[in-house]
């Protein structure tokens, strides 16, 4: 290797060391730039990591670690609790009727309060689970509780939809099938109840 391409080598390896290191250091920005929102929030230890690196200009690897990890979780932010959601026409059942059993899911009305316990429904009452609770005209969902009653939060709103849409059809489509009034939980035995799928009284109190 001559001279002139030792040097051309050298200035080759020089550059891209340069290159790297702006690399690093453009990286690093960003995640202090992404920290600052995390920082803002009133999380002291992405205000301590911040305030040193701009004291100091600079942090150790175990420092850069925490930056980009603390970084890279605000980005990607923990589920949210979740939201009431408004459900008029469910919540009008309570008005008339105490429970009601429909898709899996038995209703309870706590005895004089604007609150109905939504429980994932069982053979037995005490087979039934608590899933969350329909207060103020919204449904809530305890993802922890659906969680240990093996179900999905999507399913028990799949439910929940489903009733919202129309209530009365969604209480016949289940009294077709279980062969019991959602409404009263009598089981049907006229035949025009049990080809309507409710009974009489309570398909009057729906309609
Ligand atoms: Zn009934």
């Amino acid at each position: 290797m001559t001279y002139a391409e030792r040097k051309a080598r050298r200035a080759a390896n020089r550059s891209a060391h340069q290159a790297e290191a702006r690399t690093e250091i453009n990286e690093r920005d960003a995640a202090i730039e992404r920290l600052k929102p995390v920082a803002d929030g009133g999380n002291n230890f992405a205000q301590s990591l911040i305030g040193q690196y701009e004291r100091k200009g600079y942090l150790s690897d175990k420092q850069w670690h925490w930056v980009k990890k603390l970084a890279d979780e605000a980005k990607a932010p923990k589920a949210a609790p979740a939201p009431a959601t408004n459900t008029p026409n469910l919540a009008a059942i309570f008005d008339k009727f105490a429970g009601f059993a429909c898709g899996g899911l038995y209703f309870s009305k706590k005895n004089g309060a604007d609150l109905v316990w939504i429980l994932k429904d069982g053979d037995m009452h005490y087979d039934r689970m608590l899933l969350g609770k329909l207060e103020g005209g919204k449904v809530t969902l305890f993802g922890r509780k659906v969680e240990g009653a093996r179900m999905t939060t999507e399913e028990v709103w799949t439910i929940i939809a489903d009733i919202e849409r129309d209530p009365l059809a969604a209480a016949q489509a289940h009294g077709r099938l279980s062969g019991r009034c959602s409404c009263c939980s009598r089981e049907l035995t006229d035949p025009v109840s049990v080809e309507r799928g409710i009974g009489p009284v309570c398909l009057e109190k729906m309609s």
